[in-house]
């Protein structure tokens, strides 16, 4: 099979500029920077925090790009995109993770090639994921997505739903629960978004007494990560501080945060 870079289109020029490989060298730079001064603050080890760079919207060619300048693991939110992004870069060999809602009728799809999976949210997909593992003879990385903002949102389990979920999920031998995920409230006001994330951290460690395998917080995304690094996350998913701004709203990923700002 032949994977040429083809020329970027003129609108993905207009998006990422001229020279993509120097400006996302250059944005990881910057955020390197960042997680470093807030793990300092923090007093952690840089190495307790991993940088998922989020990839959805971003074309494929343009990841081509993306991974001369040292990227090579893709979250992305959406399973259909990312099923062709990982045809069209198969040569590459990127890892992917899957960090929005999913679908039952994707189950099969993830199973196909995702490494790890940050939105699980109910028993009846632990269940279809657990089957659909058993039948490939393989297992899976989950995180257990908590709503920790009480947005209406009908994604993420309610805090008190936690630690019964974290018993029944004993029961699927296919999937490794690692730790907990949640999308802060979204604001630009720190000090509503930090509870969210102290809240998490909270949950796990009470989450982790029943199965120490939880020890995961996957938090934090371009506008709130240091506030997640200083209340403790060990993944934090970032795409637009290295990729540049998304022309979709967020809308379109989490229906339900529309008027956010007004609770
Ligand atoms: C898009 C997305 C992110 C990253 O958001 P940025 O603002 O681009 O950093 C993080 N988590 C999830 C679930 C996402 O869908």
């Amino acid at each position: 099979m032949h994977h040429q870079n083809r020329p970027l289109s003129a609108a993905e020029e207009e998006r990422f500029g001229p020279d993509p490989v120097s400006a996302f060298r250059a944005n990881l730079a910057a955020v390197e920077e960042r997680i470093a001064r807030a793990c300092e603050r923090a007093g952690r080890k840089r190495a307790s925090v991993r940088l998922l760079p989020i990839t959805k919207t971003v074309p494929a060619p343009v990841l081509r790009l993306a991974h001369q300048a040292g990227i090579r693991h893709c979250g992305e939110n959406r399973i259909q995109e990312a099923e062709a992004k990982r045809a069209d870069l198969a040569d590459l060999g990127m890892e992917w993770s899957i960090v929005g809602h999913l679908q039952s009728n994707k189950v099969r799809h993830l199973c196909g090639f995702a490494r790890e999976f940050h939105a699980l949210d109910s028993l009846r997909l632990a269940d279809l994921l657990n089957a659909r593992l058993e039948r490939e003879g393989r297992s899976l990385d989950v995180y257990i997505q908590v709503n920790t903002s009480g947005e209406d949102s009908k994604f993420g389990l309610r805090p008190e739903a936690l630690m019964p979920f974290v018993e029944t999920l004993e029961r699927f031998p296919r999937l490794r629960p690692r730790g907990l995920m949640t999308l802060a409230l979204f604001s630009s006001d720190m000090e509503r978004v930090r509870p969210c994330f102290a809240l998490l951290r909270r949950l796990r460690d009470t989450a982790a007494a029943r199965n120490p395998a939880l020890q995961e917080l996957s938090m934090g995304m371009s506008g709130d990560f240091e506030q997640a690094i200083e209340e403790g996350a060990t993944v934090i998913r970032v795409g637009q501080a290295i990729f540049g701004r998304r022309p979709t709203p967020d809308a379109f990923y989490w229906p339900a945060s529309a008027g956010a700002e007004t609770l």
